[in-house]
């Protein structure tokens, strides 16, 4: 029997802090509703105390959009959490989000305070929290940089606060898979009141590893992963919500786990986020980038259109993607070249396949890429010669 897995989208805060990619106050709900259609179970809208645009935007998705629980960003500072207290209100289901560091690093260099100081303003702000809202999550930001029996009690302690979610953040990209998925089963083995609170975690991706580490933390026992569509974020990004539920459900017998996303919403939301943010996808992304159903060699072609499955671990529809796309290259075979003619309206014999993949190769050889066009023209001048029927 599976778990569940909630997905937290945080597109719309941490997404929005990518380099390039601010969103206005519109175009964040018109992606909050996408999210919907997505049905995540958890929406970051933003972060209220970074301006009074931001705060707007929040309490706009707070009031509109149904469904998901609507959290937003505090840091652990009353004007924060009473920014986002008055713009989730608003929501069905709100939830105030307080970051606060738990490593040394931001200790010495940010806080310039002692350990036992800063986890106080930790559990204060949690207390505070409480009295305006049940629903409660603190960040332990830094967190694969903390020293563990620190983290162990800053989470026993928010917890005993009132934390009802307790996020553990990679925040900067350092955690290695195995380590980090240790340590997400260490918090649940030696936090004694850990069964109190969901455990979550937000990776990233400085290192290429933020779904590596995500997907090492579900199978680990994290009850919630924190991701943003198309993988964007601070820096190199975060861990990308689309390959974390693909993995996730390719490999369900795997992670023993599942989430309620409706996957085939994942490349329409995937397109709405690239085309809003302006930050275009690389052709080869994972499962929502333009090549991930495309076949260029002569034998991946031939493999996949004899039966899908030889080259294709999930379909183009499970994703909402518009479909396996045979690339046609001077690598190709006449399988591939008489499935393409055959779907423009052509039907070729054998022996005209024969004597039309020799002319398909000497036009192919002269560019990358041999697009339909090219095709008609190829059998507009082979009709003639070859008196090939129409379907
Ligand atoms: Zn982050």
């Amino acid at each position: 029997m599976e778990r569940m897995v909630h997905i937290f989208d945080t597109t719309l805060r941490d997404g929005e802090q990518s380099p390039g990619a601010s969103l206005t106050s519109s175009e964040k709900l018109e992606i909050a509703k996408q999210l919907v259609r997505l049905n995540v179970d958890i929406i970051e809208a933003g972060f209220p105390a970074s301006s009074p645009g931001d705060f707007e935007a929040v309490r706009n998705i707070a009031r509109e959009v149904k469904g998901p629980i609507i959290t937003a960003l505090a840091r652990a500072v009353k004007s924060d959490i009473d920014a986002v207290w008055e713009s989730v209100k608003y929501a069905e289901r709100p939830r105030i989000h307080i970051v606060l560091g738990s490593s040394d690093v931001h200790i010495q260099n940010k806080f310039r305070r002692s350990r036992d100081e800063v986890m106080d303003m930790g559990v204060a702000a949690v207390r505070y929290a409480r009295s305006l809202c049940p629903d409660v999550q603190y960040s332990t930001e830094d967190a694969s940089r903390s020293d563990k029996n620190y983290l162990f009690k800053v989470i026993e302690s928010v917890i005993d606060a009132g934390a009802t979610v307790v996020n553990i953040p990679d925040s900067v990209g350092y955690a290695v898979p195995a380590q980090w998925g240790r340590l997400i089963a260490d918090i649940k083995r030696c936090v004694p009141n850990i069964d109190r609170a969901t455990l979550s975690v937000h990776c990233h991706n400085d290192l290429g590893l933020a779904v590596a580490n995500s997907l090492a933390s579900i199978k680990a026992g994290a009850q919630q992963v924190e991701c943003t569509i198309n993988g964007i974020g601070e820096r190199a990004g975060n861990a990308s919500l689309e390959e974390v539920v693909m993995g996730i459900r390719v490999r369900q017998s795997y992670y023993r786990a599942a989430t309620d996303i409706t996957t085939s919403q994942l490349c329409p939301t995937s397109n709405m986020v690239s085309q809003l943010t302006g930050l275009a996808l690389a052709r080869n992304k994972a499962v929502v980038g333009e090549n991930a159903f495309a076949h260029s060699s002569g034998i991946h072609q031939d493999g996949v259109l004899k039966n899908r499955n030889n080259y294709e671990i999930f379909s183009p529809e499970e994703v909402g993607a518009i479909g396996t796309t045979i690339v046609l290259t001077a690598r190709s075979g006449r399988h591939a070249v008489r499935h393409r003619l055959e779907s423009l309206g052509y039907k070729v014999s054998q022996e005209e396949l024969e004597r039309l993949h020799s002319r398909f190769l000497a036009v192919a050889d002269t560019k990358k890429e041999v697009d339909d066009d090219d095709l008609r023209a190829m059998m507009s001048t082979a009709e003639t010669l070859i008196a090939s029927r129409r379907l």
